[in-house]
């Protein structure tokens, strides 16, 4: 079939929900079950649109990326982002579909009280296998409106709440957040652009350097108002709508779009503010707190998309291997290949658990079910699920690439497409380093480490299957190495920060490692990926008996053989 473009799609795919069998697994543990029973046709839904709908889409939309149309024929300036249809029939379908305006809908508040996001990021697991680009506007948008919700007054509220959560495309305001400027993304803090009071309104001067869903209608960004103290704590938050309430186009111009590696279908720009009409959200003061709201769920929106991409790169690798013959064998019964296949994923199935794990307790914080320490847990769960998913995440596409051979290499296969799209993820919303410095903050300032390691020993303890035991005195073991190891790290010795990465690796993988033991306890299914893990990790062995059950397992899920 073709479609626009003169591309031919791929014969038609298995729906990507209905062969993951690990991930139905674990919404069925996670998920109440009148929640589970409403949400299950939509994940049904969503694994078939992902499959044959945004997929091929994706690959036309990621081949003709956006470009900017700076003036009208009479020279006027416009600024307009030109996009591929396909990246447009994405965008309706994705927001029409609800993944972010479900959250709002006051239908199913009512009727669940709560709607966790394990749904909406559930539902983005699945979405981004197919489409990486798109995400970032969707989660942008939500981001926006969570900080309306949050900390805007009722009145900035209410104006922009109902159109950034419109199921309605085309009344639907769309976001996005500007932060990072030229001298500097990760130290925000150095940020120069500068907001001047007028009125009950403010004036923004300066420059962005990275902006992406440059185009939208509501942009969150930092800003210093004049006078204001140097770093973090002297910038404020403001809303800068892209049209003002005339008609006119705001006063900012989009200078041009990146030419990037990856996430090609959606257009990120570089922009001047030239006195754009802005509204302050909060307290002037208080702008770094706030958009540390929306960096935390960006942040969360990365780990899942990283999951999803991880998910992907599995998918191709198991499917490729059952076809492909080489020296008259099928190559997936190559021993060597065997333990790609393996590590591949096990090492999904962990970053699943750990990230499911942090949107578990997003969850509890969110629906006031949960403790001080969940929201203490979730501090720490987010950094280190954000960077150690998405370096996976890179891992991953590469592994899948070269196991496709040369084929993999040749964009006609979505593996470099893969590739390029999961490079972004360790960049973007704070590199890994960044992130290893914010997990050692919330050890240091909130002794986060403490309720996620009591939670870890917790689990272990409550280990009672015959067939784990041997495996709860390697995960102890390392345990108690760890916190020896981590006091040097948290009191600033240079040699132990020169090694912080390694150490919060650590921390973890025994995370992982007991709640992979914790999931095989409830679910007998997942034990061999369990023993496979904590074998590699906590042992150094490598059990190729756990790897046949858990290629085996994979292996019959993609052809179907396991029912709903
Ligand atoms: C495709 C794309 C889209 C983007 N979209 C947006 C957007 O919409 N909005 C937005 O605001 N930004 C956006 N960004 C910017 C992105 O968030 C930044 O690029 C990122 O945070 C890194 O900042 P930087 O580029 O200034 O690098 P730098 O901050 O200069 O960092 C360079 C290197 O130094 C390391 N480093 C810095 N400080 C330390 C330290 N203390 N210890 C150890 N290492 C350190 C970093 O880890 C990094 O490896 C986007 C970036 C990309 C690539």
């Amino acid at each position: 079939m073709e479609i626009e473009g003169g591309m031919t799609m791929d014969e038609r795919r298995k729906n990507f929900f209905t062969v993951d069998r690990r991930f139905r697994a674990r919404l069925g543990r996670l998920l109440p079950a009148d929640v589970l029973a409403w949400a299950k046709p939509r994940f049904v839904e969503m694994g078939d649109l992902a499959a044959n709908f945004f997929d091929p889409r994706a690959a036309l939309a990621d081949r003709f990326s956006p470009t900017l149309r700076t003036h009208d024929r009479h020279g006027n300036r416009i600024d307009r982002v030109e996009y591929h249809p396909a990246y447009l029939e994405m965008a309706r379908r994705a927001y029409e579909f609800g993944l972010v305006s479900m959250r709002y809908d006051s239908e199913l508040a009512r009727r669940f009280g709560y709607l966790p996001y394990v749904v909406i990021f559930g539902l983005g697991y699945v979405l981004s296998q197919a489409e990486a680009g798109l995400y970032c506007p969707i989660c942008m948008t939500d981001g926006a409106a969570r900080v309306l919700v949050k900390f805007a007054d009722p009145a900035l509220r209410d104006k922009w709440l109902p159109r950034l959560t419109s199921r309605d495309f085309d009344a639907l305001a769309q976001g996005a957040m500007f932060l990072t400027e030229k001298q500097g993304g990760s130290d925000v803090g150095a940020n120069t652009t500068k907001a001047v009071a007028d009125g009950d309104r403010w004036r923004l001067y300066g420059d962005k350097w990275f902006c992406s869903n440059v185009d939208a209608d509501v942009i969150l960004a930092l800003a210093r108002p004049e006078g204001a103290p140097p770093g973090t704590r002297g910038l404020g938050l403001f809303l800068v709508p892209r049209t003002l309430d005339d008609g006119r186009r705001n006063a900012y111009c989009i200078h041009r779009l990146k030419d990037k590696l990856g996430v090609r279908s959606m257009a990120t720009g570089e922009v001047t503010f030239e006195g754009a009409e802005a509204y302050v959200i909060g307290d002037v003061g208080r702008g770094f707190t706030y958009m540390t709201e929306m960096i935390n769920l960006s942040r969360l929106y990365n780990a899942v998309a990283s999951i999803g991409s991880m998910r992907r790169s599995v998918y191709e690798a198991v499917a490729h291997a059952k076809e492909r013959e080489a020296f008259g064998r099928r190559i997936i019964e190559f021993p060597l290949l065997r333990r790609v296949l393996a590590d591949l994923i096990a090492e999904h199935e962990a970053a699943m658990a750990l990230v499911f794990e942090t949107i578990r307790q997003l969850d509890l914080v969110d629906s006031g079910a949960g403790s001080e320490d969940a929201a203490v847990q979730h501090r720490l769960l987010l950094p280190l699920s954000k960077y150690y998913t998405a370096r996976l995440a890179v891992w991953a596409a590469s592994q899948a690439m070269e196991i496709l051979g040369g084929n993999g290499y040749i964009e006609e296969f979505v593996t470099p497409r893969l590739l390029r799209d999961a490079q972004v993820l360790p960049i973007w919303e704070g590199t890994t380093n960044i992130l290893v410095l914010d997990a050692r903050r919330a050890m240091i300032k909130e002794e986060a480490h403490l309720g996620l390691i009591e939670a870890t020993r917790r689990r272990l303890e409550a280990l009672h299957h015959s067939d784990l035991q041997d495996l709860r005195g390697p995960v102890e073991a390392h345990l108690t190495k760890l916190l020896d190891d981590l006091i040097p790290f948290l009191d600033g010795q240079t040699e132990a920060l020169f090694a912080g990465q390694a150490i919060t690796d650590r921390l973890i993988r025994v995370t992982q490692a007991s709640l992979l033991l914790d999931e095989a306890q409830q679910n007998p299914d997942e034990i061999p990926v369990a023993r496979y893990f904590v074998q590699k990790h906590m042992t150094g062995m490598l059990d190729s008996k756990a790897a046949d059950s858990i290629i085996r397992a994979e292996s019959e899920s993609l052809d179907g053989e396991v029912g709903d």
